[in-house]
């Protein structure tokens, strides 16, 4: 099956101030456009929402959130939850990023309970996984990413499996600069689609996007993304300047 692509941007907690994301929105804007093939999306901090919405409206690049929590409504102070980003715009949510799970102790049943959150609500939820380096060193690699993927969507239908996207993200790769070659990266890539139609079914497996990410630069995109099994990136750092963005996805748009 030819899969679409899709670029998404995890500015994490970066511009310091609206007006840095101000600008960065509207240089985004500027210099996505030309691009129409490939899916895009910014996923910038909660403060910065509404601005994104503003921004990037009636442009063809998406907006999602970088977390959520598993409640629709209440006395959860500090949390926000799915109807909320609905609200504010968001079609995507990061749900499982590494650095929820390391700094903030996120489990694979956090992980599990957001997805049905988001998919509750519509959005469409982008599932992090990816091993550490002491796991890749000790080959453990594929069997801590098919515990996270089984815990993740335990008992999901596949109707409701078609609107997640899955991010294999090497812990050792994110924002260090070190990237997985596009061989490592297809195989773990190949391996949880070869998972997924094992669990659920293969037509689900082969329609799936599964995302790289891990250091994805201007430089090294093209190389990732023209592997069969990758099907966008999930890019840190490089979100942060409209200029190396734009080029991760004019990589995307050449290999489609
Ligand atoms: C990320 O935050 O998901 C990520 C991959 O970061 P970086 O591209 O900076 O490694």
């Amino acid at each position: 099956m030819l899969r679409t692509k899709l670029i998404a941007g995890n500015w994490k907690m970066n511009p310091a101030d609206c007006e840095g994301a101000l600008d960065l929105l509207r240089q985004l804007r500027a210099r996505l456009a030309p691009f129409v093939k490939t899916k895009m999306a910014v996923m910038p901090p909660f403060t910065a929402l509404h601005l994104a919405a503003d921004v990037l409206k009636s442009s063809k690049v998406a907006i999602g959130a970088q977390n959520l929590f598993g409640e629709d409504i209440g006395a959860y102070t500090g949390e926000v939850s799915a109807p909320m980003l609905k609200a504010v715009g968001c079609k995507y949510v990061i749900i499982g990023h590494s650095e929820r799970r390391q700094y903030f102790g996120e489990t694979n049943e956090d992980v599990h309970r957001k997805i049905l959150a988001a998919l509750k609500h519509d959005l469409t939820p982008i599932v992090c996984m990816g091993e550490t380096l002491a796991q890749r060193e000790a080959g453990v690699m594929k069997e801590v990413v098919k515990e996270q993927v089984t815990q993740a969507l335990r008992g999901m239908d596949v109707a409701a499996l078609k609107s997640v996207v899955i991010a294999y993200e090497p812990i050792w790769a994110i924002g260090t600069g070190k990237t997985a070659t596009p061989t490592q990266a297809q195989e773990m890539h190949a391996f949880i689609r070869e998972l997924l139609g094992e669990i659920f079914s293969l037509s689900l497996a082969d329609s799936m996007l599964i995302l790289y990410g891990g250091s994805v630069k201007a430089d090294n995109a093209a190389a990732l993304l023209g592997q069969p099994d990758i099907d966008g990136a999930l890019v840190g750092g490089a979100s942060l300047q409209a200029d190396a963005f734009a080029e991760i996805v004019k990589s995307a748009e050449l290999v489609i």
